[in-house]
């Protein structure tokens, strides 16, 4: 079975990291979603393919149902059906009390985390699922340890859509686990990613690290071989499941 994988938000962070980390591993394709950092996507596809690996870059915006399934056509036309996704794609807004916080904020975060992560999800399962003919495969969602803390005074609502993402994590895991798929999901904890100058704040781990049990904030590359395993066979009776990866902040 040719490997294809799929990272959602592949361009930076987190998902770049896991980007890099595959190609070390043995994936025959990875398809980079982007939403509007064509200049990263494209260096990191360079990267890969110098690599050895083949890559494309995507553009779509996963809150975007109509981009999400032309997303999915097109690596089925370039690269073969998916059969590993990593719902990486996430945003923040600006830290602030819930009170100060406006419907439309809490539509484009859970627009974008969750839903985004539904179509995603629901469109990899057309091409794994063992009921369709597929072969099976493997979703990892990202999370967030803010899902237990809640993230108060800075962005509860972002808090919430994780915490979705851990019950959808569980419910599906537990819907398509005789389809040969498995869901699973990473919570990290405070990464030294551009999200946090997204919510207003650049220096937000330098702040906070002196208080986690570590010390000190994680490496996306920390992040990444979690999720590489859970993706893996090595992996393979573990579903429904979560690995938080915080530097003990729980
Ligand atoms: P990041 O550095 O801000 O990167 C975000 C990535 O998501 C970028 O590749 C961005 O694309 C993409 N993206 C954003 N909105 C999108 C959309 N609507 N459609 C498609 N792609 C979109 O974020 P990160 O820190 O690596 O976070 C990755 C995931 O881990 C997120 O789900 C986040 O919630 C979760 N997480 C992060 C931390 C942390 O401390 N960093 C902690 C817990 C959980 P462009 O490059 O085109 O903008």
């Amino acid at each position: 079975m040719k490997k294809i994988l799929l990272i959602t938000g592949g361009s930076r962070g987190i998902g770049a990291a896991t980007a890099r980390l595959a190609a070390q591993r043995d994936y025959d394709a990875i398809a980079i979603n982007y939403h509007s950092r064509s200049d990263a996507a494209e260096d990191l596809v360079k990267e890969l393919q110098h690599q050895g690996v083949q890559a494309i870059a995507i553009q779509a915006d996963v809150a975007k149902e109509s981009e999400v399934v032309a997303m999915f056509q097109r690596i089925d036309n370039e690269l073969g059906p998916v059969t590993a996704l990593v719902n990486n794609a996430g945003i923040l807004d600006q830290q602030t009390t819930f009170e100060q916080m406006s419907v439309e904020r809490w539509q484009s975060i859970f627009n974008t985390n969750v839903i985004g992560s539904f179509v995603c999800a629901r469109e990899a399962i057309k091409r794994m699922s063992t009921h369709h003919g597929g072969q099976g495969g493997a979703i990892v969602n990202l999370s967030s340890i803010a899902a237990r803390l809640g993230a108060p005074g800075e962005y509860v609502d972002y808090a919430a859509s994780k915490g979705a993402i851990d019950t959808f994590t569980i419910g599906l895991a537990k819907e398509v686990g005789d389809q040969g798929i498995r869901v699973n999901a990473v919570r990290p904890g405070i990464i030294k990613t551009d999200i946090h100058a997204s919510g207003g704040e650049a220096g937000r781990v330098d702040r906070i690290k002196d208080s986690l049990p570590m010390k000190r904030g994680g490496d996306p590359e920390e992040v990444a071989s979690a999720i590489l395993w859970l993706l893996s066979d090595e992996a393979s009776y573990t579903t429904g499941t979560f690995i938080d990866i915080s530097g003990g902040r729980l």
